[in-house]
Protein backbone atom coordinates (compact mmCIF):
# COMPACT_ATOMS: atom_id res chain seq x y z
CA UNK A 1 0.00 0.00 0.00
CA UNK A 2 1.21 3.90 -0.27
CA UNK A 3 2.23 5.56 2.54
CA UNK A 4 3.62 8.78 3.26
CA UNK A 5 7.24 8.91 5.18
CA UNK A 6 9.01 11.44 6.67
CA UNK A 7 12.34 10.60 5.75
CA UNK A 8 14.37 13.00 7.53
CA UNK A 9 13.73 16.96 8.38
CA UNK A 10 12.22 18.80 5.50
CA UNK A 11 12.31 15.61 3.47
CA UNK A 12 9.36 13.45 2.85
CA UNK A 13 7.96 10.61 0.40
CA UNK A 14 4.85 8.69 -0.56
CA UNK A 15 6.48 4.98 -0.63
CA UNK A 16 4.93 1.86 -1.06
CA UNK A 17 5.15 -0.43 2.43
CA UNK A 18 3.71 -3.73 3.56
CA UNK A 19 0.15 -3.53 4.36
CA UNK A 20 -0.58 -3.60 8.22
CA UNK A 21 -1.84 -6.82 9.57
CA UNK A 22 -4.58 -6.77 12.37
CA UNK A 23 -2.58 -8.38 15.25
CA UNK A 24 -4.59 -9.52 19.10
CA UNK A 25 -7.19 -7.03 19.88
CA UNK A 26 -6.34 -4.81 16.65
CA UNK A 27 -8.46 -3.79 13.67
CA UNK A 28 -6.79 -2.35 10.52
CA UNK A 29 -9.23 0.45 9.00
CA UNK A 30 -9.12 1.50 5.49
CA UNK A 31 -8.49 5.41 6.02
CA UNK A 32 -10.39 8.03 4.18
CA UNK A 33 -9.67 11.04 5.95
CA UNK A 34 -6.54 12.42 7.79
CA UNK A 35 -6.06 16.47 8.95
CA UNK A 36 -2.31 17.68 9.37
CA UNK A 37 -1.92 18.60 12.73
CA UNK A 38 0.58 21.63 14.60
CA UNK A 39 2.71 18.52 16.21
CA UNK A 40 2.72 16.96 12.24
CA UNK A 41 4.57 20.50 10.90
CA UNK A 42 7.29 19.97 13.97
CA UNK A 43 8.11 17.16 12.81
CA UNK A 44 8.31 17.99 8.99
CA UNK A 45 10.58 20.80 10.19
CA UNK A 46 12.50 18.66 12.91
CA UNK A 47 11.76 20.49 15.70
CA UNK A 48 9.35 18.08 17.56
CA UNK A 49 11.22 17.21 20.97
CA UNK A 50 10.54 13.77 20.79
CA UNK A 51 12.91 13.60 17.81
CA UNK A 52 15.11 14.73 20.15
CA UNK A 53 14.75 12.80 23.58
CA UNK A 54 14.43 9.53 21.91
CA UNK A 55 10.36 9.29 21.50
CA UNK A 56 10.18 9.48 17.98
CA UNK A 57 13.00 9.31 14.89
CA UNK A 58 13.41 9.25 11.29
CA UNK A 59 11.53 7.49 9.16
CA UNK A 60 8.30 8.31 10.43
CA UNK A 61 5.27 7.91 9.40
CA UNK A 62 2.69 10.81 10.46
CA UNK A 63 -1.15 11.28 10.92
CA UNK A 64 -3.50 10.56 13.81
CA UNK A 65 -6.76 12.69 13.28
CA UNK A 66 -8.12 10.33 10.71
CA UNK A 67 -11.49 8.42 9.97
CA UNK A 68 -11.80 5.51 8.30
CA UNK A 69 -14.13 1.80 8.34
CA UNK A 70 -12.68 -1.04 9.99
CA UNK A 71 -11.49 -3.51 7.13
CA UNK A 72 -10.33 -6.61 9.25
CA UNK A 73 -10.21 -7.26 12.78
CA UNK A 74 -7.15 -9.44 14.82
CA UNK A 75 -7.44 -12.76 17.19
CA UNK A 76 -10.25 -11.87 19.81
CA UNK A 77 -12.18 -8.04 18.10
CA UNK A 78 -15.82 -8.81 17.48
CA UNK A 79 -16.44 -9.27 14.20
CA UNK A 80 -19.25 -6.85 14.08
CA UNK A 81 -16.54 -4.35 14.39
CA UNK A 82 -16.12 -4.55 10.37
CA UNK A 83 -17.80 -1.95 8.04
CA UNK A 84 -17.92 0.51 11.13
CA UNK A 85 -17.24 4.37 10.58
CA UNK A 86 -14.84 4.75 13.05
CA UNK A 87 -12.03 7.34 14.45
CA UNK A 88 -9.76 6.86 17.34
CA UNK A 89 -7.36 7.62 20.72
CA UNK A 90 -3.82 9.00 19.87
CA UNK A 91 -2.36 7.93 22.73
CA UNK A 92 -2.33 4.45 23.65
CA UNK A 93 -1.30 3.66 27.16
CA UNK A 94 -0.23 0.30 28.64
CA UNK A 95 -3.68 0.17 30.59
CA UNK A 96 -1.66 -1.32 33.61
CA UNK A 97 -0.23 1.52 35.26
CA UNK A 98 -1.25 3.77 37.70
CA UNK A 99 -2.11 6.55 35.63
CA UNK A 100 -4.00 4.64 33.01
CA UNK A 101 -5.98 2.67 35.66
CA UNK A 102 -7.06 6.15 37.18
CA UNK A 103 -8.24 7.32 33.40
CA UNK A 104 -4.92 9.68 32.35
CA UNK A 105 -3.97 6.75 29.98
CA UNK A 106 -2.60 9.66 27.80
CA UNK A 107 -0.03 10.98 30.07
CA UNK A 108 1.21 6.96 30.65
CA UNK A 109 5.02 7.05 30.78
CA UNK A 110 4.93 4.00 28.28
CA UNK A 111 2.07 5.17 25.83
CA UNK A 112 2.58 4.72 22.10
CA UNK A 113 0.92 7.77 20.32
CA UNK A 114 -0.56 6.94 16.74
CA UNK A 115 1.91 8.85 14.22
CA UNK A 116 3.98 10.42 16.62
CA UNK A 117 5.91 8.24 19.26
CA UNK A 118 7.26 4.91 19.80
CA UNK A 119 7.55 3.99 15.96
CA UNK A 120 3.56 3.69 16.07
CA UNK A 121 2.55 4.24 12.33
CA UNK A 122 0.28 6.72 11.40
CA UNK A 123 -2.80 6.97 9.35
CA UNK A 124 -1.48 8.97 6.37
CA UNK A 125 -1.44 6.23 4.40
CA UNK A 126 -3.99 3.28 2.73
CA UNK A 127 -4.97 1.72 5.83
CA UNK A 128 -4.02 1.83 9.88
CA UNK A 129 -3.97 -0.78 12.29
CA UNK A 130 -5.02 0.10 15.70
CA UNK A 131 -6.28 -1.59 19.08
CA UNK A 132 -10.34 -1.66 18.95
CA UNK A 133 -9.71 -0.56 22.19
CA UNK A 134 -8.92 2.54 21.05
CA UNK A 135 -11.97 3.15 18.17
CA UNK A 136 -14.61 5.43 18.83
CA UNK A 137 -17.67 4.55 16.41
CA UNK A 138 -18.57 7.70 14.16
CA UNK A 139 -22.63 8.30 14.41
CA UNK A 140 -24.65 8.33 11.16
CA UNK A 141 -24.28 12.77 11.12
CA UNK A 142 -20.66 12.62 11.48
CA UNK A 143 -19.08 12.49 8.08
CA UNK A 144 -15.57 11.79 7.52
CA UNK A 145 -14.02 15.34 6.88
CA UNK A 146 -15.82 15.97 10.67
CA UNK A 147 -14.44 12.08 12.00
CA UNK A 148 -10.83 13.30 11.58
CA UNK A 149 -11.54 16.56 13.54
CA UNK A 150 -12.99 14.11 16.82
CA UNK A 151 -9.30 14.11 17.80
CA UNK A 152 -8.24 17.97 17.76
CA UNK A 153 -12.09 18.60 18.50
CA UNK A 154 -11.35 16.17 21.81
CA UNK A 155 -8.42 18.57 22.83
CA UNK A 156 -10.82 21.84 22.20
CA UNK A 157 -13.98 20.85 23.67
CA UNK A 158 -11.69 19.69 27.27
CA UNK A 159 -9.86 23.48 26.82
CA UNK A 160 -13.53 25.23 26.98
CA UNK A 161 -14.74 22.37 29.17
CA UNK A 162 -11.89 24.01 31.64
CA UNK A 163 -12.85 27.76 31.32
CA UNK A 164 -15.85 26.70 33.05
CA UNK A 165 -18.02 29.03 30.84
CA UNK A 166 -21.73 30.61 31.67
CA UNK A 167 -24.03 31.61 29.07
CA UNK A 168 -23.41 35.53 27.98
CA UNK A 169 -19.84 35.07 29.60
CA UNK A 170 -16.89 37.05 27.27
CA UNK A 171 -14.31 34.64 25.92
CA UNK A 172 -11.34 35.16 24.31
CA UNK A 173 -9.41 32.53 22.00
CA UNK A 174 -5.60 33.19 21.05
CA UNK A 175 -5.05 31.65 18.03
CA UNK A 176 -7.71 31.13 14.94
CA UNK A 177 -5.70 27.58 14.25
CA UNK A 178 -7.88 24.02 14.21
CA UNK A 179 -7.82 23.78 18.14
CA UNK A 180 -8.44 27.43 18.68
CA UNK A 181 -11.29 27.64 16.20
CA UNK A 182 -12.87 24.56 17.09
CA UNK A 183 -12.61 26.01 20.83
CA UNK A 184 -14.26 29.00 19.72
CA UNK A 185 -16.82 26.97 18.25
CA UNK A 186 -17.58 25.08 21.53
CA UNK A 187 -17.59 28.24 23.70
CA UNK A 188 -19.91 29.83 21.06
CA UNK A 189 -22.75 26.56 21.55
CA UNK A 190 -22.08 27.22 24.85
CA UNK A 191 -23.61 30.09 25.18
CA UNK A 192 -20.70 32.91 25.66
CA UNK A 193 -19.70 35.76 23.24
CA UNK A 194 -16.86 34.97 21.34
CA UNK A 195 -13.99 36.70 19.93
CA UNK A 196 -10.60 35.32 18.07
CA UNK A 197 -7.53 37.20 18.57
CA UNK A 198 -5.14 35.91 15.63
CA UNK A 199 -1.89 37.20 12.96
CA UNK A 200 -2.22 36.08 9.57
CA UNK A 201 -5.29 38.18 7.54
CA UNK A 202 -5.59 34.87 5.75
CA UNK A 203 -6.29 33.27 9.14
CA UNK A 204 -8.27 36.08 10.18
CA UNK A 205 -10.69 35.97 6.99
CA UNK A 206 -11.15 32.22 7.81
CA UNK A 207 -12.35 32.95 11.47
CA UNK A 208 -14.56 35.61 10.24
CA UNK A 209 -17.31 33.33 7.99
CA UNK A 210 -17.77 31.23 11.26
CA UNK A 211 -20.08 33.18 12.91
CA UNK A 212 -17.78 35.07 16.30
CA UNK A 213 -18.89 37.87 17.88
CA UNK A 214 -15.16 39.61 16.86
CA UNK A 215 -12.07 38.85 15.40
CA UNK A 216 -9.39 40.57 15.88
CA UNK A 217 -5.55 41.42 14.99
CA UNK A 218 -3.13 41.89 18.23
CA UNK A 219 -3.33 45.74 17.90
CA UNK A 220 -7.33 45.87 17.45
CA UNK A 221 -8.53 43.87 19.75
CA UNK A 222 -10.75 46.17 22.00
CA UNK A 223 -10.34 46.37 25.85
CA UNK A 224 -13.14 44.70 27.26
CA UNK A 225 -13.16 42.43 30.41
CA UNK A 226 -13.19 38.77 28.92
CA UNK A 227 -14.70 35.81 31.56
CA UNK A 228 -12.05 33.25 29.79
CA UNK A 229 -8.74 33.75 27.69
CA UNK A 230 -8.15 30.28 26.06
CA UNK A 231 -4.72 30.32 24.45
CA UNK A 232 -4.38 28.05 21.83
CA UNK A 233 -1.58 29.33 19.79
CA UNK A 234 2.14 28.71 19.68
CA UNK A 235 3.35 32.19 20.04
CA UNK A 236 6.20 32.62 23.38
CA UNK A 237 4.76 35.86 23.94
CA UNK A 238 1.15 34.86 24.47
CA UNK A 239 1.09 32.67 27.75
CA UNK A 240 1.64 35.82 29.18
CA UNK A 241 -0.40 37.94 27.70
CA UNK A 242 -3.19 35.83 28.35
CA UNK A 243 -2.87 36.84 32.14
CA UNK A 244 -2.91 40.37 31.19
CA UNK A 245 -6.32 40.29 29.40
CA UNK A 246 -8.51 37.87 31.34
CA UNK A 247 -10.51 39.60 33.92
CA UNK A 248 -9.48 39.17 37.72
CA UNK A 249 -10.73 35.79 39.39
CA UNK A 250 -11.61 34.52 35.66
CA UNK A 251 -10.10 31.21 33.32
CA UNK A 252 -6.86 31.08 31.42
CA UNK A 253 -6.66 27.97 29.83
CA UNK A 254 -3.47 26.86 27.72
CA UNK A 255 -4.04 24.22 25.26
CA UNK A 256 -1.21 25.49 22.59
CA UNK A 257 2.71 24.77 22.89
CA UNK A 258 5.47 27.29 22.12
CA UNK A 259 8.08 25.67 20.70
CA UNK A 260 11.16 28.52 22.72
CA UNK A 261 10.21 28.31 26.19
CA UNK A 262 7.47 31.02 27.01
ZN1 LIG B 1 -2.44 16.79 16.89
ZN1 LIG C 1 0.10 3.16 31.46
Amino acid sequence: MRAFVLTGPGRSEVQDVAPPVAGPDQVVVDVERVGVCGTDVEFFTGEMQYLHDGHARFPMRLGHEWSGTVSAVGYGVDARWLGRRVTGDTMLGCRACRRCLSGNQHVCEHRFEVGIRGGFAGALAEQLAVPVTSLHELPLGVDEVLGALVEPGGSALRSVQRAALKTGDRALVLGPGTIGLLAGLFAKAQGAEVHVMGKTQRSLNFARTLGFHGVWAADELPALPFDAVIDASNAPTLPAKALELVEPAKWVVYVGLAAAPA
